[in-house]
């Protein structure tokens, strides 16, 4: 499916065709993305917001007009609550520490899940330590499924933010994030989503949601790298202070005392990467154009053939079997480290990534070092998991 808008999978890797199935990390781009970055600096580049000559005037128009896509693309309410990052990491940074520095005091807790990425870790144990308070950590069952029990348990009038994940990149998971937002809300705590490895695979309306924050990355999602976005409710983000300061952030500077700029400006300090901003927009009306609902069937298709195919595989264990996943799929092979059987899955061309995939607390949970991930998107295809099989014997053949 439209696999020839990608022309870097148009290659031999190692005198095998190209099985690129590395698509959690980052997606490849299409032509059109591409086309948009060659475009943008051949023509139109310029430093946005402060100039009145046509090439600046031109560059921020197109730049508001990708913050609108961006807006429309996951419902939000207004494009002042559509924040551009370097990425979901730095969203969820951002989110971390303004809120953290806001509300956050000794004793409170924040709730995040057993099953995130560091990038939904780290930055929450930061403003904990600084605050003294406290990060307490929901668990997921032997499929990789959010125990809610357990989640329900820990969410108390302590809790000051829950900051979860759609879809787990390691496990495929997809979290029941309505259910959870209905029960925070319930108590009146804010809710932060990362939607990293969820927006290019479903639907996301966050005014459906309800979510408070919503975080995710362009690179996962046929866009390029370096760009990302936030979405935050006005009401929040308004309560919230400055993250960096800088140009573009304020509205009056004097040596005494500064004045911010109003939303979404206040959260975006220095020169935007304007460039990838229209390579995002050009990627959601990509993505847009083929319709994420045909988009989900494929990759839903590609999992449940990859999921028979390895369970069949003797010395293959699936890691992560919840009931409803996105199209990623981890695995185990009896007596093989992750890391050579990946090594000999390259070597027939078939890209998977090996090891902790930035979640080694699910590593420890489950007393393994790590996994090789198989991840599709929608241009991959059946014929590449069958060479991702046979590559699999042949490690096996090799190594066991
Ligand atoms: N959260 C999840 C679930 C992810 O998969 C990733 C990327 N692997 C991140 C956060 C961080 O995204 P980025 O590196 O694009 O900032």
């Amino acid at each position: 499916m439209n696999r020839n808008d990608f022309p870097i999978l148009d290659q031999q890797i190692n005198g095998q065709p190209l099985v690129y199935f590395d698509n959690a990390a980052t997606t490849q781009k299409p032509e059109v993305v591409i086309q948009a970055l060659a475009d943008y600096y051949r023509s139109i580049n310029s430093n946005i917001h402060r100039g009145v000559h046509y090439l600046s005037q031109k560059a921020t128009q197109e730049f508001e007009i990708a913050r609108q896509t961006i807006q429309h693309f996951i419902n939000a309410p207004s494009h002042q609550e559509v924040i551009f990052t370097r990425g979901t990491t730095e969203s969820i940074n951002l989110i971390a520490s303004s809120f953290g520095h806001t509300f956050l005091h000794e004793n409170d807790e924040v709730l995040i899940s057993e099953m995130e990425h560091h990038a939904n870790i780290v930055p929450w144990q930061m403003i904990c330590d600084e605050k003294k308070a406290k990060l307490v950590v929901a668990a997921f069952d032997e499929t990789g499924t959010l125990d809610m029990n357990d989640f329900q348990q820990k969410l108390s009038p302590k809790t000051k933010i829950v900051a979860i994940s759609h879809v787990s990149n390691t496990l495929g998971t997809i979290n029941p994030i309505k259910q959870i937002i209905e029960l925070a809300h319930a108590q009146g705590t804010p809710v932060m989503i990362d939607g990293a490895q969820a927006v290019s695979h479903l639907k996301v309306d966050v005014q459906d949601l309800d979510c408070d924050f919503y975080c995710f990355s362009g690179h996962k999602m046929y866009a390029p790298m370096g760009i990302g976005v936030m979405y935050g409710k006005a009401q929040w983000l308004n309560a919230m202070p400055p993250y960096q300061g800088g140009g573009e952030m304020i509205k009056n500077v004097t040596f005494e005392k500064t004045t911010y700029n109003e939303l979404p400006f206040k959260f975006e300090a220095g020169t935007p990467a304007v460039g990838d901003v229209i390579g995002l927009k050009t990627a959601i009306n990509y993505i847009n154009s083929i319709g994420i609902e045909n988009i989900a069937q494929c990759e839903n298709e590609l999992l449940q053939y990859a999921t028979q195919q390895l369970q069949n595989i003797d010395g293959v264990t699936i890691i992560g079997t919840a009931e409803h996943k996105t199209s990623i799929i981890s695995f185990i092979m009896k007596d093989i480290h992750h890391y050579d059987a990946g090594f000999i899955i390259d070597k027939m061309g078939v890209a998977v990534r090996t090891g902790h995939h930035c979640t080694q607390p699910i590593m420890d949970k489950l007393k393994i070092t790590g996994t090789i991930r198989a991840s599709f998107a929608f241009y991959n295809t059946r014929e590449e998991i069958d060479q991702l099989v046979r590559a699999i014997f042949k490690t096996k053949e090799m190594l066991s």
